[in-house]
């Protein structure tokens, strides 16, 4: 190889967030941080799921469970009493 013109290529650390951990290399020369690998992806585990990232999904949620209850709410003081 040509001196002085390649990255180096080191061992690196990937976490994900599933909590897998493995050693790779790379030219990167940090840790790597992981959303979705092969030990937690459907397609490797064969599982149909819901991939929650960091309570993405459990935050979204609780935001619409919240709008759902004011609507409601809502509906509930709109109709008319029934002995008026
Ligand atoms: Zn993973």
């Amino acid at each position: 190889m040509k001196p002085e013109i390649h990255p180096k290529y080191v061992k690196v650390m990937v976490k994900c967030a599933c909590g897998n951990e493995f050693e790779t290399r790379s030219t990167i020369g940090k840790a790597l941080s992981l959303d979705i690998c092969s030990a937690c992806h459907p397609f490797f585990t064969g599982r149909q799921k819901l991939i929650d990232t960091a309570g993405r999904v459990d935050r979204f949620r609780r935001k619409y469970a919240k709008l759902d209850a004011a609507k409601a709410e809502a509906k509930a003081q709109e109709q008319p009493k029934a002995d008026s």
